[in-house]
Parts: structure tokens; sequence; C-alpha cells
């Protein structure tokens, strides 16, 4: 790996490895410029990681942030990259596309917001994605009949034949779920061989053979070998300034001690709480004072539906099967819709959700956790509004890099409550279709978006359209604080594309 001095001025340091650092980081590297990547976690080796989910936190953002609002978001595990290879370590790669209509909620329902963004040219940058980390789904897919994957689907485990017959039984179109999972063994350029997928169902721990794409085994070798230099555990936590108040250095802390680098550009690319902690630390780029605001996250609520033969959703890909027919259900109360899938969970993570999501303890969560293995679940991904309340500010409290902590706020809305209630209502009639003895409701959110949005007035936002602060021109951000709006779609897709698409305008 070339390594830069940190008196050199190089083109651009990048700080954060994950969804939306490492494609852009890759893309600069590859048109020529000199760049960065700073990266708070440490490099793993993909050999260490077990199917072991007591030692899986370790690819997890564990430094503690303060949780508040009716529906307190869960961090750690839940939430939040750390390493290189950022939230892909532990992503679940289902990798659904999102639809014209989830950019232009504004447009259509008079409310949330629309995303600055042209749906055909974000498609543009998604199909390059999902060639380049090798993303397997079904040719002729239901909702967008004229897509194709280059890779068939992964098979499907018992959860998903589970929502494949509830689904069927009622008339709910379901088909094999888009997924950044090799379906076929591949050779990955500059990282080597990646291998198709051994039915494994753990891929949230840290997956060692490759079959699940993440930035570590995709993007950052080649960013690496057209020049561009990883620093891991280097958490950033201050920038420097010209006379003109544009970004001249980061400053970050590697093993107790503080180096600065300097640069002409800074890419931010820490994540939805990441990114706004540190700015708002820093007191940059501000000036609309939506920094840390419209905190949004997916409604996630879950279905377990129990049955009288063993499920064992531990093994095979956890959501192998997606249902998009709700993504503009009719006659409903709501504005928005979300997206099914199927649902397998190791055992922690789902004890975790039972105490967390429906409140049991003592001997009813036992008895839950002994139903384990007859259990298959249905999960959602659903639109979530922008509202004042749902917030990232900073604490009182100091972090051990000396951080103030971010305390994050989340009530879900009218909305947002009626989209759960629908869900829910659906997933339990298709479990019950397929023969579920009984169901169990878990109450859930994920991902962490909106922070620092984007939009094409300054007023309302805090970077441009390209991802370009509306305050300080080198100052560029690159990760999911962008979302205008939540999306029924997971993030991580969208969130790849948005970064090949800031790195080609940055390029201009
Ligand atoms: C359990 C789980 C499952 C998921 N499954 C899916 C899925 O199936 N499909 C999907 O589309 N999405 C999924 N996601 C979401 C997906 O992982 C995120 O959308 C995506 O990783 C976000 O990209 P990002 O660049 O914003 O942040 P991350 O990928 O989290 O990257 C941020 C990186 O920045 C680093 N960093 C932060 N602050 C600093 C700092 N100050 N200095 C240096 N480095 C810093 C962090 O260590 C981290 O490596 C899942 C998320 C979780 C938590």
């Amino acid at each position: 790996m070339r390594e830069y001095e940190q008196h050199d001025v190089v083109d651009v340091v990048v700080v954060g490895t994950g969804a939306g650092g490492a494609p852009l980081l890759a893309r600069l590297a590859e048109r020529g410029l000199r760049v960065v990547a700073l990266e708070a976690g440490p490099n793993l080796d993909p050999d260490d990681f077990t199917n072991d989910e007591v030692e899986a936190p370790r690819i997890n953002w564990m430094s503690e942030r303060l949780s508040g609002g009716d529906a307190p978001t869960a961090f750690g595990p839940n939430n939040s990259g750390w390493g290189v290879g950022g939230g892909t370590l532990h992503w679940g790669a289902f990798t659904p596309r999102p639809d014209i209509r989830e950019l232009n909620l504004l447009t259509e329902f008079g409310v949330g917001a629309d995303w600055p963004v042209d749906h055909a040219e974000l498609i543009r940058y998604i199909v390059d994605v999902e060639r380049t980390i090798g993303v397997s789904g079904p040719t002729g897919y239901p909702w967008d009949p004229e897509r194709e994957y280059l890779e068939p689907p992964v098979d499907r485990n018992a959860s998903a034949d589970i929502m494949a017959t509830g689904c069927a039984r009622l008339g709910i179109r379901a088909t094999d779920a888009p997924a950044a999972i090799l379906s076929r063994d591949r050779d990955q350029a500059h990282h080597g061989r990646r291998l198709a997928s051994r039915n494994l169902g753990t891929i949230h721990q840290g997956e060692r053979f490759g079959t699940k794409a993440t930035t570590a085994n995709t993007y950052l070798p080649s960013a690496v070998a057209a020049g561009a230099e990883i620093r891991p555990d280097s958490m950033v936590h201050g920038t420097e300034r010209d006379n003109l108040g544009r970004i001249s250095a980061v400053v970050y802390r590697q093993n107790g001690q503080d180096f600065r680098q300097r640069c002409a550009t800074l890419v931010l690319a820490g994540g939805g709480i990441e990114t706004p902690r540190l700015l708002l630390n820093t007191g940059l780029a501000n000036s609309s004072g939506l920094v840390g605001r419209n905190f949004l996250t997916h409604g996630a609520v879950q279905v377990w539906g129990r049955f009288d033969k063993q499920i064992r959703g531990y093994r095979g890909y956890p959501s192998a099967l997606i249902s998009e027919d709700f993504v503009r259900p009719d006659g409903v109360d709501f504005v928005g819709g979300y997206l099914l899938q199927s649902l397998g969970v190791m055992p922690l993570a789902y004890a975790t959700s039972l105490v967390r999501g429906a409140g049991l303890w003592g001997n009813e969560l036992v008895d839950a956790l002994d139903a384990w293995r007859y259990t298959a679940g249905i999960g959602i991904n659903g639109e979530c509004l922008p509202a004042e309340n749902n917030k990232l500010v900073l604490g009182d409290e100091v972090d051990e890099w000396g951080i103030p902590r971010a305390v994050v706020t989340f009530t879900p809305g009218p909305n947002e409550q009626s989209i759960d209630a629908h869900a829910t209502a659906t997933m339990t009639r298709i479990l019950e279709a397929a023969g579920a003895l009984d169901t169990r409701v878990l109450a859930r959110t994920c991902h962490t978006l909106g922070t620092c949005r984007m939009s094409a007035d300054p007023g309302d936002g805090v970077v441009d359209a390209d991802g370009r602060s509306h305050d300080i021109p080198n100052l560029w951000i690159s990760d999911n604080s962008t979302f205008p709006s939540s999306l029924n779609a997971n993030p991580g897709l969208t969130q790849m594309a948005l970064s090949l698409r800031t790195a080609d305008r940055m390029l201009r």
C-alpha cells in the first residue's frame, strides 16, 4: 500500500471506509487522485471471523451513544459499522433498489422531502455497484420485469419457504431477494477468490469466505491497488481551516496520539451518527441549523410464527425472500409503504429482540427461546417521515476520545405507527396462512439516516445534490446522513451508488 506523509497535502481525505466512503475512495484513486482514508476501527482479518455472536460486536461501533424518545434507537450491533469495511462487515446484504416513487415523497403526498437526484441516473450507478460487488437475484423481477441480475438467486432457507407459502395462499407476490451474496464463485479484482454461498446463516457476525460483499473485499482492495492509503485505528476528532474558511487538515487520534493530515478536500463518510456528531463538535457546515436534525430510521417491526416442525432459521441466507407489493398499498391511511423480507436469525440476536421488542423476561423469555428452532419470521423496511423532534444533539458526557456523546431522540409519528400496524397485520396473515401455531410481534427500528440531508435549497439541508457542503466548498459528505427521506429500500446499495455519483461530481 502506498503511504503518504502527513505534511503532504493529499488531494482528498475520506473519513470512514463503509458503504459511503469506500466506493468513492476507489473511484478517486482510480482517476489518479492522491487519497487517504482514515478509519476509526481496526483492519480485521476475515480469517479471524467466527460464527460466534458473542465475539461479533468487535465489528460494531460499541462506544456508547445515548438514546431517547418513545422508541429509543438501539445502537451497538443493531446500527453501527466499525473497522475497515464499516457497516458492510455486518450488513445483511439485502439489496433492493429504490422505486422512483420513493425519491419523490413530497411531490406524491405533500409531506416529507424529495430527493434532488434523478432516479434513472441513480439506477445507472446502482447497476454499476451490483456488477462490481456481485449482487444475485431473479431476472424477471416481478415489480420491474426488465431488470437483470448477473448472478442467479441464492438458495432459499426454510423461513423463505414459509413466507413463500403464506404469500402464495394470499395472492401476495413474493420472489427471491436481491442480495450481495454470491451464488457462484467469483474472482474479485485485487482481492482474489470469493466463494459461492454455503448456506451459512451467520453473515452478520463477519463472513470469512468472501461470499458476502463488503467494501473490504471489493472497493477497498481496488482503492489500494490504485494508490489509496487506508489508515485504520484512526479516529478523526478535529479539523483545521485556512484563512478562507476552507478545510486544510484533519486531526485524528491513533494509539493515543494525535496526528494531522493535510488535504485539499475532505469527505466525511462516518455514517448517520458520527458525521453529524463530528460536525456539531467542530461547529462546521451548519448555517442551515439542520446538522443532526430530521433523524430518520426505518420501521423494522418483525412478526415471528411458531410452527409444528423445525425451521432452523440459523441456516441459509437469512433474508432470501422479498415482497414489494406494499411499496404503495391501496386503501391505507398513511403515506409511503414498506418492503417485506423473510427472516432467519441467530439465537442471541433473537433473544435481544425478544427482550427489547416484546418485553419478555424470566420464564416467558426462556420458553420463547426454547421455541426458537420452530420459528420463522418476516420483517419490514418501512418509510419514516422527517420530524422536528427526531434529532441528534451533543450530550454533556464525553467519550474515550474526549468528544461529547451523541444523544439521539426518536419517537414514531402517526404515519410510522400506521405503517407498523398495517405491516404487522399483513405479516401475521402470511404466517397464519403458512400454518403458524401462534405469532409474536417484535417492535424494532433500524438504520440511521437523514441527519445531514441533501437539498437543492441551502436553507433546507446540509449538502447539495452532489454531496458538497452548502457552506464549505471543499467539504463533502458521502454517507447515510445525507438521505432526505428514508426510502423503503434498505440503504446500503443506494449508498454505494450515491458514493460513486459523488466521486464523479468531485472529478468534474
Ligand atoms: C445489523 C445491520 C444490518 C444491515 N443490513 C443491511 C442490509 O441487509 N441491506 C442494506 O442495504 N443495508 C443494511 N444495513 C445498513 C448498511 O449497513 C448501511 O446503510 C451502510 O453501511 C451505511 O453506510 P455509511 O457509509 O453511512 O456508514 P458505515 O458503513 O457505518 O461506515 C462508517 C465508517 O466510518 C467510520 N467512522 C465513523 N466516524 C469516524 C471518525 N470520526 N473517524 C474515523 N472513522 C470514522 C466507522 O468506523 C465506519 O467504519 C444494515 C445495518 C445494520 C446495522
